[in-house]
């Protein structure tokens, strides 16, 4: 008995408060690009697949982080001079443009200095002046970025970029290319909102991934059920301040230089994992992190009719403000309706009805 309390305690005291192991389980809980992770992965290789995890994500965030001085992102914030960003960035700034394109500007990386005026990065909140914000505004727009040869990078005066919309994203990607090179056929990773799930659970089932519900952070509208697969959610719920009582989120509509206010409450986009996943090249995670944020400024409609147009392969879940939940018919059979939620459910299909 007393043998046993001994075991017990130990393993408690390794545990530690970041990492644990039990029973082929290996988990870590860590905090970075402003937010909290964890990765658990299951079987052989699950123990380096978790150190490099935390390490990767730890190396992405340095390397892509606005608000970190070092960063390649800072340097080439700071600079009106021609850089060689190389080309992990590189490819990043790209995958990014191409969102942007997509999403007719919905998404726009150089929201930076808007997303600064509204104090988003230092946490002294304000509300811009309309002055201000039209002069900034000059500055937003993928044509002011240029990617040249040899991964160097310009970017017009006044410009800046910031990737707090896509960089959780891409770093799923990264992690996913870890897990396949460990060799893990089960995890589930969450990096803040953007979740990657890989293979099944060690029980054969499926992960189950819940919806947050935006108006109650206990609640959620609905749980989905998924294997080898990317679900980002985007929400003004998740960052805002409040002044005049009236609510400021971080999600920036690049048209008004305002908060988005499209109708729209949260936005999850759902992915399949990627099939040449060694790479770690912004893959299905990444687009599935802009496209959340992209459609969240959409709003209903633009969203509906841009997942319709079938440019680009995915699913969503969209909560109105009206108290609706759409989910497209590609998950029919993943989503389980939270009963008493006082949400009304719709199906959306590819052709309208
Ligand atoms: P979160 O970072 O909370 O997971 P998102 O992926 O939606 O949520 O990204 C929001 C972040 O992206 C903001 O904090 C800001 O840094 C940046 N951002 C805000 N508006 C836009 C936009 N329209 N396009 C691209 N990035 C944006
Ligand atoms: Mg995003």
């Amino acid at each position: 008995m007393r043998r046993f309390f001994a075991a017990a305690l130990c393993a408690v005291l390794a545990c530690g408060l970041t990492a644990c192991s039990q029973g082929g389980e290996q988990s870590a809980d860590f905090y970075a690009m402003d937010t909290t992770m964890n990765v658990t992965a299951y079987g052989a290789g699950a123990k380096s697949a978790v150190d490099e995890t935390v390490a990767e994500v730890n190396r992405l965030d340095s390397l892509l982080s606005r608000t970190r001085i070092d960063s390649v992102i800072s340097q080439l914030n700071a600079g009106t001079a021609n850089r060689a960003v190389g080309m992990e960035v590189w490819d990043l700034l790209s995958a990014a443009e191409k969102y942007s394109a997509a999403t007719n500007g919905a998404f726009d990386i150089t929201i930076a200095p808007v997303v600064s005026a509204w104090g988003f990065t230092t946490d002294h909140y304000q509300v811009p002046d309309q002055s201000e914000l039209d002069e900034l505004l000059t500055h937003v727009g993928s044509a002011h970025i240029h990617l040249g040869e040899e991964s160097i990078v310009t970017l017009d005066n006044d410009t800046q970029i910031d990737l707090g919309g896509i960089a959780k994203g891409y770093a799923s990607d990264c992690v996913e290319a870890i897990l396949a090179k460990d060799g893990v056929e089960s995890a589930k990773v969450a990096l803040g909102g953007n979740i990657y799930v890989r293979g099944s659970k060690p029980d054969g089932s499926a992960w189950r991934v819940g919806v947050q519900d935006p108006e109650n952070s206990d609640g959620f509208v609905g749980i989905l059920s998924l294997t080898d697969a990317f679900a980002v959610t985007s929400g003004g719920y998740q960052r805002y301040f409040e002044q005049g009582g009236k609510r400021y989120h971080h999600i920036i509509d690049p048209a008004t230089g305002y908060p988005a206010e499209n109708g729209l409450t949260s936005v999850t986009v759902v992915a399949p994992g990627n099939e040449e996943e060694t790479t770690g090249e912004p893959g299905h995670g990444t687009m599935c992190d802009a496209f959340s944020t992209a459609l969240f400024v959409m709003g209903e409609e633009k969203a509906v009719a841009f997942w319709r147009s079938g440019v680009y392969s995915f699913q969503m879940v969209l909560v109105t403000q009206d108290g609706r939940v759409l989910v497209t018919d590609g998950l029919k059979d993943k989503f389980e309706q939270e009963d008493g939620s006082g949400y009304a459910y719709e199906t959306i299909s590819r052709s309208p009805s």
